[in-house]
């Protein structure tokens, strides 16, 4: 029997891959991606909507494991730790917030793993990835062989990077994130975050406490994986949020300054006010109770299914303000 992707994606959704390899080791993992078929990396499958005719070549899934701190590094008076691709993400937060390493504690509840955390600059509550990544070490599928890249060679962006512009070509081996060594998280820069924990913004609290209150604000937006919860049978948030000109700003839409002179507004704002309320579309695939700008599984749906919705509501939202959603997931096999 071919595996399935919908048993390997959050959104429990895509038909069979035509062969599947789990690369346990850094060998095994170069070695699957030496073919001249198709080939699609995994992680944890929850930044991915696969088509419902599966994918017609080899499936890598990432399993590799390993991570090795290095506190002895004068250069950097914290801490250098290096982290192998399939380690599970939300995994380090915690070991992290244990061995007081600071710097990606907001980043809990996130689900996938390591290695994916580059190729979108992982983001939420106000950390990114980028912010504590050092260096990236990849294998070059096009010049077959291992290269490393230093933070400033990533072109990190907002949901992006230049291994989601040439998607394909590198595969993650390993991370290295520099974190600092301390008891306090980073200075609260969410605003909703900061209520939570009762500081000012810019104010700092317990790594702790810095964790548990952004998995229980992610629970309440059904951002936490739960199988019993339909709400979280989901990629997370389904679209970025816009980088418009002050100009194209919607009335009353939250506008966020970005450095370039634009202005972030937020995809959520615009899905609501276009008519998409929680909960909106079928029995089988609808955005999420909890969340708008996460569309779900409500168990029977087909890949299909939910790309009609996301259809529907980004063709809501453009005819609505003019503003045209693009997509957060990777789609495999499929377009909007
Ligand atoms: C409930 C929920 C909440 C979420 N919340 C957030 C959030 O707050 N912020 C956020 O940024 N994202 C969020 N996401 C999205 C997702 O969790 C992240 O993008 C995550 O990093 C994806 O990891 P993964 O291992 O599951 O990647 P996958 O879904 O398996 O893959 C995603 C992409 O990365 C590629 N890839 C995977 N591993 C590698 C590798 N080793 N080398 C090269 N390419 C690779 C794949 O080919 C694919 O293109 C959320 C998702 C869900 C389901």
């Amino acid at each position: 029997m071919p595996e399935l992707l919908a048993d390997h994606t959050t959104l429990r959704l895509g038909g069979p891959a035509r062969e599947w390899v789990t690369a346990t080791t850094e060998a095994e993992l170069t070695a699957a991606l030496d073919t001249t078929d198709p080939v699609l990396v995994v992680g944890g499958g929850s930044n991915l909507v696969v088509a419902d005719e599966g994918f017609d070549g080899r499936v890598v899934e990432v399993a590799t494991r390993g991570v090795s701190p290095d506190t002895d590094d004068p250069s950097c008076g914290g801490v250098l730790v290096k982290v192998a691709a399939g380690e599970s993400w939300d995994d380090l937060v915690t070991l992290a917030v244990d061995s007081g390493w600071v710097g990606i504690e907001a980043l809990a509840g996130i689900p996938g793993r390591v290695g994916a955390t580059p190729i979108q600059n992982v983001g939420a509550y106000g950390q990114e990835v980028s912010q504590t990544i050092a260096s990236v070490r990849v294998w070059d599928r096009t010049l077959k062989g291992v290269r490393t890249f230093a933070n400033t060679d990533c072109s990190f962006g907002y949901r992006t990077s230049r291994f989601k512009a040439d998607r394909g070509r590198h595969v993650v081996l390993d991370v290295t994130f520099q974190l600092t060594i301390g008891t306090l998280g980073t200075p609260v820069t969410y605003a909703e975050l900061a209520r939570t924990l009762g500081v000012e913004q810019g104010g700092r609290t317990p790594l702790g406490e810095v964790r548990d209150a952004v998995l229980a604000l992610r629970r309440g937006k059904g951002m936490v994986l739960d199988p019993d919860d339909h709400d979280t049978w989901s990629a997370g948030s389904f679209f970025t949020n816009p980088v418009l000109d002050a100009a194209a700003v919607p009335d009353g839409a939250p506008a966020w300054p970005q450095a370039d002179g634009r202005v972030k507004s937020s995809a959520a704002w615009l899905i609501e006010h276009a008519g998409f309320a929680k909960g909106h579309g079928s029995d089988r695939a609808a955005l999420s109770g909890k969340h708008v700008l996460a569309l779900t599984n409500r168990g029977g749906a087909t890949t299909e299914d939910l790309l009609g919705l996301a259809r529907e509501v980004r063709d809501g939202v453009e005819a609505a303000y003019g503003v045209r959603l693009v997509n957060e997931p990777v789609l495999v096999g499929c377009a909007l």
